[in-house]
């Protein structure tokens, strides 16, 4: 009858919370343990110069094998551990381990991801020029990427640190552009160094209800970034389609699956350092 199913569904619904819950405990729990055990390890998605084909950067993605669960998305536990705090200490262990790959490699340039929560804590740049100076390596070849969210804070705290960052001569990136609300403004004001177009704009360029608007976001970055000297990065170029609207438009920088996807450090090195592919053959989706 309705009345039963109904009620099932209810019971259904219930079930599928009390899950999400308990998975988000057990998440939180182990994550704790997740440096100690060596689950943690990093990936690095080859970033492009569009024009000559050339990796001139690298963004690192933390990856986690649960022990029982497999992998488990940084989109998924980055925000856990951004709740419980556990975030600062596995900011940390990522910087550390992106600055012993980047000794090896001096010329390219790490994008690290940084938490809004790492990035308001007072210590932050003092801690991060620590880790620098401990891996030797050179604050030019550092970049951080900072969430929309980290910069619209309106709050001096983001402000001042960036500023410092800027002056250690540390990269810093707005990252997700056209995903959600942008303080343009702030790119400026702030000194941002750069700007990463989201995937999401990157998928409506071909094609698509919203393809024009796409466009025009597209356009607006470039001009933006054009006229304040800034570096921009497109992001999800899957297709050859998209990455002849994006270098049509005058991108400069891209990643996307269909350029590379992201690599170990070993396969980065052997792929990228070590056999420099030719120009068109890096660039053919
Ligand atoms: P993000 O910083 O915007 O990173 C780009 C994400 O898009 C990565 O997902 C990457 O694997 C994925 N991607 C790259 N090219 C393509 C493409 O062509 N198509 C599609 N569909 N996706 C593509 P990933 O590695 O799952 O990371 C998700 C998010 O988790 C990142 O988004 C970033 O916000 C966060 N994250 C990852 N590592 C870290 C970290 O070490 N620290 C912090 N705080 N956040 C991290
Ligand atoms: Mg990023
Ligand atoms: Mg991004
Ligand atoms: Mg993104």
């Amino acid at each position: 009858s309705v009345k039963r199913s109904g009620r099932s569904q209810v019971r259904r619904y219930h079930a599928q919370q009390d899950s999400v819950t308990e998975r988000d405990q057990v998440l939180s729990r182990d994550l704790g343990q997740a440096i100690a055990r060596q689950e943690l390890h990093l990936v690095y998605q080859p970033i492009f110069v569009l024009d000559t084909g050339q990796v001139v950067k690298a963004e690192a993605l933390l990856r986690w094998t649960h022990r029982e669960l497999g992998r488990i998305s940084p989109a998924e536990f980055i925000p856990i551990a951004e709740r419980s705090g556990l975030i600062m200490d596995l900011g940390r262990w990522v910087l550390v381990e992106a600055c012993r790959h980047a000794r090896e490699w001096p010329e390219i340039k790490l994008s690290v991801n940084v938490s809004a929560v790492q990035l308001l804590r007072a210590d932050f740049v003092q801690t991060l020029q620590e880790i620098l100076a401990a891996g030797g390596v050179s604050p030019k070849q550092l970049e951080l990427e900072l969430t929309e969210t980290a910069l619209i804070y309106d709050d001096d705290c983001a402000a001042q640190a960036v500023l410092k960052l800027r002056e250690l001569g540390v990269c810093v990136t707005m990252d997700d552009f056209g995903s959600g609300y942008s303080n343009l403004m702030r790119l400026q004001s702030m000194q941002i160094s750069g700007l990463k177009v989201d995937r999401s704009i990157t998928a409506e360029l071909v094609a698509g209800p919203t393809r024009q608007f796409a466009e025009a976001v597209t356009q607006a970055a470039v001009t933006i970034c054009l006229s304040l000297d800034i570096e921009l990065t497109i992001e999800g170029i899957e297709t050859p389609a998209h990455l002849e609207a994006v270098r049509s438009l005058g991108c400069q920088f891209g990643q996307g699956y269909g350029l590379a996807v992201p690599l170990t450090w070993d396969d980065l090195l052997r792929k990228y350092r070590d056999t420099q592919p030719a120009p068109a053959q890096a660039l053919t989706p």
